[in-house]
């Protein structure tokens, strides 16, 4: 078969989407990805309104290290060295509302200094917790390219961190801070939703940050995209804005089925030798399919496992220098914020760009501030049957986090000059992602990281990428995923897999 004359249609231009495009095109195929959103990038977005960029994704990206093997693989998908990365001294820094606070420091030694002045009467749990992060932070990631036998001589040299791991793994984020007796040491771990994690995700990321290896990407997640989309567009790929994806096409084979190409919400139609979803996973398989490649195995996932929750996001354009502030400050507050029926937070984390001249004029500032919810139902049905009810309710939050804000930088509500509000149902709007979820599957402890198969049984020349097939998500599951689906796709047709072409 010529590689040439073959033809890949790709459903999504989130980050695996276009980076399972880039390795496809490097190896030779002819690609056309179909985004139903008139900008790339799915979930790693940011929008601009009146001067200021708001920004929701990119708070660290893995892989920013030059040296590191995930940099390496950012490397088959785009000129990543072309970003610029700032690397936090201080992560964050939680108060309270009597005037303590603590500060989240990248450095280990620094970290360790901090939680030892806060709380030395619990020096063992201490030091235990940064003996820990220190251990992981050298730990080798399995290398995405490589197999699991091949990787092995090297995880066997890893075998104590191994062993850590894996206790590690059987706790949440929550669990964890209550080995410390200090209350505002136990808050650094999180509370609600996203504190039921398991307390793995927490301690790879505290680890990559102290090896300069989770930086953020001036211009945010958008930075990233645009530069996987030159790529792209250099190698003669094709990306097309507002196609969006109705059906997939299927021809019915004497054993298995196969995908011959997509039709568009247009009603036009368009063939391929290979379709991949990089779109939402359920989307994928109870509407894109139809459901009927749903097995007992394929349906489990859907039925019984979590996804991670979705969220609201109030954004803030503030005609102040907020020069001075931490990337990242978390408020306790005595008395919770109500987000919505069922949502009550007692932790509201804002993020300060002070960072990042891109995103506002000189003298100004974005603000976000993250409010997490799993009552995705209660703001699509209120967006759909009472448009006004919705955008009081909007209002309310709003004011509300102002108001938080307010608290942490007196005087400050006077200086805002722009406030968005994002809901789950913008987040469902915007990328198709079931229940609004922020990142996919959602790992509490005792689940795993592992890949999930990315194929149907019955479906030949089908594949899925992205997060919806890699549990806990975040952008390098992006080319982590698609490579190996490419590589696949390559090893069937009986084409070189050229990933650094
Ligand atoms: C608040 C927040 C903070 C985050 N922070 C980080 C972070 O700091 N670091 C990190 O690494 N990750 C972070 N993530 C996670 C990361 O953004 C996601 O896991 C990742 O972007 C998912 O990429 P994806 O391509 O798998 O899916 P998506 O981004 O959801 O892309 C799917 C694409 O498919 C398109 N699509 C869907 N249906 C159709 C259809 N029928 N036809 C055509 N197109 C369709 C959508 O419009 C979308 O563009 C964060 C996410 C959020 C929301």
């Amino acid at each position: 078969m010529k590689q040439d004359a073959r033809k890949i249609v790709i459903v999504g231009g989130g980050i695996a989407g276009l980076c399972a495009a880039v390795y496809a095109q490097k190896c030779g195929y002819q690609v056309e990805v179909l985004e139903m959103h008139d900008i790339p990038g799915g979930l790693a977005a940011n929008w601009r309104r009146c001067g200021y960029t708001f920004e929701t994704c990119l708070h660290w990206l893995y892989g920013s290290n030059p040296s590191s093997p995930m940099h390496a693989q950012w490397r088959e998908v785009c000129d990543i060295d072309r970003l610029t990365f700032i690397d936090h001294e201080i992560f964050g820094c939680i108060q309270t509302e009597s005037g303590e606070s603590l500060t989240i420091y990248t450095d280990v030694d620094r970290l360790e200094a901090e939680f030892l002045r806060r709380a030395p009467q619990d020096e063992r749990t201490v030091r235990q917790f940064t003996a820990a992060i220190r251990k992981i932070a050298k730990f080798r990631m399995p290398s995405p390219g490589r197999s699991w036998v091949a990787n092995l001589p090297a995880l066997a040299g890893d075998l104590p961190c191994l062993l850590l791991l894996r206790q590690l793994s059987r706790l949440s984020c929550m669990e964890y801070g209550q080995r410390f007796t200090d209350p505002l040491l136990r808050s650094a771990f999180g509370e609600g939703e996203m504190g039921q994690m398991t307390v793995l995700a927490l301690f790879f990321s505290l680890g990559w940050m102290s090896q300069h290896d989770a930086a953020y990407a001036i211009g945010g997640s958008q930075a990233l995209i645009r530069l996987i989309v030159d790529k792209l567009i250099g190698l003669g790929g094709r990306l097309r804005l507002g196609a969006r994806v109705e059906r997939i096409l299927i021809a019915n084979g004497a054993e298995n089925n196969a995908a011959v190409g997509v039709r568009l919400a247009s009603g036009e139609v368009i063939a391929a030798d290979w379709v991949i979803s990089a779109a939402d996973g359920h989307a994928t398989l109870y509407d894109l399919l139809g459901g009927k490649y749903l097995t007992e195995a394929t349906r489990k996932p859907y039925e019984q496992m979590q996804t991670f929750p979705s969220y609201l996001q109030v954004s803030l354009g503030v005609a102040r220098d907020l020069a001075g502030q931490p990337p990242i400050v978390t408020r306790l507050l005595d008395a919770p914020l109500s987000v919505d029926p069922g949502t009550q937070l007692r932790q509201v984390s804002f993020r300060i760009f002070n960072f990042d001249p891109t995103f506002a004029p000189a003298g100004k500032t974005a603000v976000t501030c993250f409010l997490p919810t799993r009552n995705f139902e209660y703001w699509s049905s209120l967006e759909q049957s009472d448009h006004d009810a919705y955008q009081v309710e909007k209002h309310r939050v709003a004011a509300d986090v102002i108001a938080v804000l307010d608290s942490i930088v007196p005087g400050i509500s006077s200086g805002v000059e722009v406030v968005d509000v994002s809901t789950p149902a913008t987040v469902h709007r915007f990328t198709g992602n079931w229940k609004g979820s922020m990142e996919g599957w959602f790992i509490p402890p005792g689940v795993s990281f592992k890949p999930m198969p990315n194929t149907l049984p019955g479906l030949r020349h089908f594949l899925m990428v992205g997060q919806w097939v890699s549990p806990g998500g975040g952008l390098p599951c992006g080319p982590m995923t698609a490579r190996p689906a490419i590589q696949s796709i390559c090893h069937y047709d009986h084409v070189p897999f050229t990933p650094t072409a």
